[in-house]
C-alpha cells in the first residue's frame, strides 16, 4: 500500500495535504489537477488510505501523531488488498455496470449523470462501513458532463458526515466554475526529468529512448511508462525521417500506412485497458487517443526545426534525430514551420469531431510535405 510518505516529487502537494490532514478544518472536497502521470491518482489513495486509516488519519489526530496511513490496521490492509468497503473510486468505465442496461451498453466516453448517481452520490449517503467515513475518488473528472457536475454539486456543497471526494483532473479549466470553487485545488507539477529516465531505465527501456520519452514527456512518468510500453519510439523514428525526407507532393503511402498504424495501436490500446466486467473502451476514443499521439509527437519535430531554423536556445526534444529536424529546418522558413505545427494540433481536434482517420492522415501528409492548409 502506498502511504502519503512514500509519494516520490511531488514534495509541494504531500506537505500541503499532510498539513491538512493535521489542522483543525479538514476540507471536504478536493481538486488534484496536473499533468498525466505524475502521480496524482495515487497521491489520492494515500490520502484516502490516511483518512480511511483506523488509528490516524480523519482528521482528529492528536499532537505528535503522524498524518498518515499506519498500514497495519484492519482499514490499511483492506486498502492495501484494494477491497476497502468505503474506497469508491468513480470513473467512466463504472457506466458498464450500471443497473440499467442501456446505460450499460452505451459506451461512455463521458461521466454522465447515471455513474455519478449511482456510483458516488447515492453510495455518499449511505452510512461508512467501517466508521471512518467514505472516500470517493472521480478519475478524469473533467469527463463529467455539466449535468452530472450540477447533480453533484450539492453532495460537493455540504457532504454527509465523513464523506471526502478528491476530484482527479488534467484540464481542470473544463470543470464548470461552480464545481472547482466548491473544492479545495491540490496542484502537481511535471516530476524531475532525470527521475523520469530512470524509472525508465529500470523498466529496462534502453538509454536513447528513456532520454527522448523524458524530454518528450515533460516529467511525466506515468506518461513516458505508458508510450514505451505502446513502442511509439519506433514509430516516432520512422515518422520523423518519412517526413523529413518528403517532396511537396506529400506520398499516399505513408499517410495509408499511419492510417493503419493509428488503427493498430487503437486495438491494441483496446486489449490493454481492458476490464473485466466493464465494456470496451469505447473504439473511437481509442483512435482519437493513438491518433493525438501519433500527432503530438510529429509535431515535436516540427518544434524542434522551428528552434533551429529561429536559433532559439532550446534543447531539442528529439536530439536522437537531429538530421532529420536539419532538413525540415532547411526546407520551410520559420513561419511556415509554425503554420505545420499549429495545423498538426487542429487535425487533432478534427478526429474528436469525427473526420474519418484515413482522410485526416492524407491531409496530415500534405501539410507536413508542404505546408500547405488545411483540406478538410
Ligand atoms: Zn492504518
Amino acid at each position: 500500500m502506498i502511504k502519503l510518505s512514500d509519494i516520490v516529487g511531488q514534495d509541494d502537494a504531500v506537505d500541503r495535504l499532510r498539513r491538512v490532514l493535521s489542522g483543525e478544518r479538514m476540507p471536504h472536497a478536493f481538486l488534484f489537477a496536473g499533468p498525466d502521470g505524475v502521480g496524482r491518482r495515487t497521491t489520492a489513495t494515500a490520502l484516502a488510505a490516511a483518512l480511511l486509516c483506523e488509528n490516524s488519519g480523519g482528521g482528529s489526530l492528536l499532537a505528535g501523531e503522524e498524518p498518515d496511513a499506519c498500514g497495519q490496521c484492519a482499514g490499511c490492509r483492506l486498502m492495501a488488498a484494494g477491497t476497502h468497503p468505503d474506497f469508491h473510486p468513480v470513473y467512466k468505465e463504472l457506466a458498464g455496470y450500471h443497473e440499467d442496461s442501456e446505460v450499460r451498453n452505451r459506451k461512455m466516453q463521458e461521466l454522465g449523470i447515471p455513474v455519478i448517481r449511482s456510483f458516488l452520490i447515492a453510495p455518499a449517503h449511505q452510512g461508512s462501513n467501517r466508521g471512518r467515513g467514505k472516500v470517493f475518488v472521480v478519475l478524469e473528472a473533467e469527463l463529467m458532463s455539466p449535468a452530472a457536475q450540477n447533480a453533484l454539486l450539492k453532495t460537493l456543497e455540504e457532504p454527509p458526515d465523513g464523506v471526502t471526494i478528491i476530484l482527479v483532473a488534467i484540464r481542470p479549466e473544463l470543470l464548470l466554475p461552480t464545481t472547482r470553487s466548491r473544492c479545495a485545488t491540490v496542484r502537481f507539477g511535471p516530476l524531475p526529468r532525470e527521475f523520469v529516465r530512470e524509472k525508465l531505465r529500470e523498466s529496462k527501456v534502453e538509454d536513447g529512448e528513456a532520454d527522448f520519452l523524458a524530454r518528450y514527456t515533460e516529467g511525466s512518468v506515468g506518461q513516458a511508462l505508458q508510450l514505451a510500453d505502446s513502442g511509439i519510439y519506433e514509430l516516432k523514428r520512422d515518422m520523423l525521417s518519412s517526413v523529413a525526407g518528403l517532396g511537396p507532393g506529400g506520398d499516399a503511402e505513408l499517410a495509408e500506412r499511419l492510417a493503419k498504424e493509428t488503427e493498430k495501436r487503437a486495438d491494441k490500446a483496446i486489449r490493454s485497458e481492458r476490464t473485466p466486467g466493464a465494456p470496451e473502451l469505447a473504439r473511437t476514443l481509442a483512435q482519437r487517443r493513438a491518433s493525438g499521439d501519433m500527432l503530438r509527437i510529429l509535431a515535436s519535430g516540427y518544434r524542434d526545426a522551428l528552434s533551429v531554423a529561429t536559433g532559439a536556445q532550446r534543447e531539442p526534444v528529439n536530439a536522437d534525430q537531429t538530421d532529420a529536424v536539419g532538413a525540415l529546418a532547411r526546407r520551410f522558413p520559420p513561419e511556415q514551420l509554425a503554420e505545420v505545427i499549429d495545423q498538426l494540433g487542429q487535425y487533432e481536434q478534427l478526429i474528436w469531431r469525427n473526420v474519418n482517420i484515413k482522410i485526416v492522415w492524407d491531409n496530415v501528409i500534405i501539410t507536413c510535405a508542404s505546408a500547405a492548409p488545411l483540406g478538410v
